[in-house]
């Protein structure tokens, strides 16, 4: 009786975690997986049998330190003073000398599989299955380890990382021939986007869009992740995207060397993973000088990136959407005495806000109607612009 009752909790356990029936040829091109407390385990292989997930034996006793112990046709697994027992002639499992009514070890093709769920749980663990990542976690109470939402998240990024990443293709858009053809029109003026993704890049795309240029967008890790499918639309759009880092906050940025490096290369990285597109262009939030050390400055070097700063500061973040006015009127005054003192490259710095979004049409309609050719950074034709002075930025 009692291991009728013992079969049917396991058979409704079982049913309740794993739902439909998976086959073992589905779990051979890797959908399942094992962890432990915060780690995803990388097993060989993780079969699917009998609605249960199988390891295979040898690997999983040592990751959970069973000692296993060969005798004849039996493999003996002790820990804590419970002695599990696989007999090969019978295929039949037993715990402390009670044969089980169904055997969680299993013997495919000669080499031995447990039960992932059952070991565990035997041995003193809990285990959590994660439906919609395929995810079997087993953990202890008694042992740190992250909440199961952190976790699934972690693991999701973890098997993202390990998918292909498929590139979005941008547009490209034909050389606009200004309006008003002039000597003008020799001069290149970037727009430049920063503190992004959120719904004001959504307007300013629309309106680059609108006037048919094309913009560069600084954009943080904090706000990407968060806002996934804007960054592919601005992507797809044409416009390049660059990192300003994961947080924008200075003590953390600047911090050490370290600090400044991961959160560049970790904004990298979210926008790789999202676009497929290798961004070696980045803006440091407040700008190079003086926060950037001849430290920071030599990693930035080994780690093959280029920094912009900017010529002309719209300050568009000291106003209100009321002083839109005051915003055009800044790029048009910067970009007269930038143009006048001889520079051909124009790079201007914008952000994603509400008054910028407010003061965008204006100011495309101003540089179009002066005849200055708008653009979006090119890796190819990298422009040399930081306060710190370094060509090699
Ligand atoms: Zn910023």
């Amino acid at each position: 009786m009692r291991k009728n009752v013992w079969a049917i909790c396991t058979a409704l356990v079982i049913s309740l975690f794993f739902g439909t029936t998976l086959d073992v040829a589905a779990a051979k091109q890797k959908t399942h997986y094992i962890g432990l407390h915060d780690r995803l385990l990388d097993f060989e292989d993780v079969q699917v049998i009998d609605n249960d997930m199988k390891v295979p034996l040898s690997e999983i006793t040592k990751i959970l330190y069973i000692p296993v112990k060969k005798e004849k046709d039996i493999t003996y697994l002790r820990k804590r003073g419970i002695v599990i027992s696989y007999d090969e002639s019978t295929k039949r499992t037993s715990k402390d000398g009670v044969e089980l009514s169904w055997s969680p070890i299993v013997d495919v093709d000669g080499t031995l599989y447990i039960s992932a769920k059952y070991i565990a749980k035997v041995t003193g663990f809990k285990v959590e299955y994660i439906q919609n990542l395929k995810t079997l976690r087993i953990y202890r109470d008694d042992y740190e380890h992250m909440s199961h939402a952190d976790y699934e998240k972690h693991v999701k990024q973890l098997l993202d990382e390990k998918k292909p990443i498929k590139p979005i293709i941008p547009i490209k858009l034909p050389p606009v021939t200004p309006t008003k053809p002039s000597a003008k029109s020799a001069t290149t003026i970037y727009l430049t986007f920063d503190d992004g993704p959120n719904k004001f890049t959504t307007i300013n795309n629309a309106t680059l869009k609108k006037y048919n240029v094309q913009g560069t967008f600084f954009f943080l890790g904090k706000h990407m992740k968060n806002n996934e499918s804007i960054v592919k639309a601005v992507a797809k759009d044409g416009h390049y995207i660059g990192t300003h880092s994961m947080t924008h906050d200075k003590e953390k940025v600047y911090k050490s060397s370290k600090s400044f490096i991961d959160e560049m290369n970790e904004g990298t990285k979210i926008i790789l993973q999202m676009t497929g597109q290798d961004a070696k262009l980045l803006r440091v939030p407040y700008g190079s000088k003086p926060h950037v050390t001849p430290a920071m400055q030599k990693l930035l070097n080994q780690n093959d990136y280029k920094l912009w700063d900017w010529d002309v500061d719209s300050n568009d973040w000291k106003y209100t959407d009321e002083q839109v006015d005051q915003i055009i009127e800044n790029v048009r005054t910067g970009v007269v005495k930038a143009d006048k003192s001889g520079d051909r490259d124009i790079i201007v710095l914008l952000h994603d806000r509400k008054q910028t979004s407010k003061a965008l049409p204006e100011i495309i309609e101003w540089l179009q109607k002066e005849g200055y050719t708008i653009k979006t950074y090119e890796p190819e034709g990298h422009i040399i612009q930081n306060f710190l002075h370094d060509t090699t930025l």
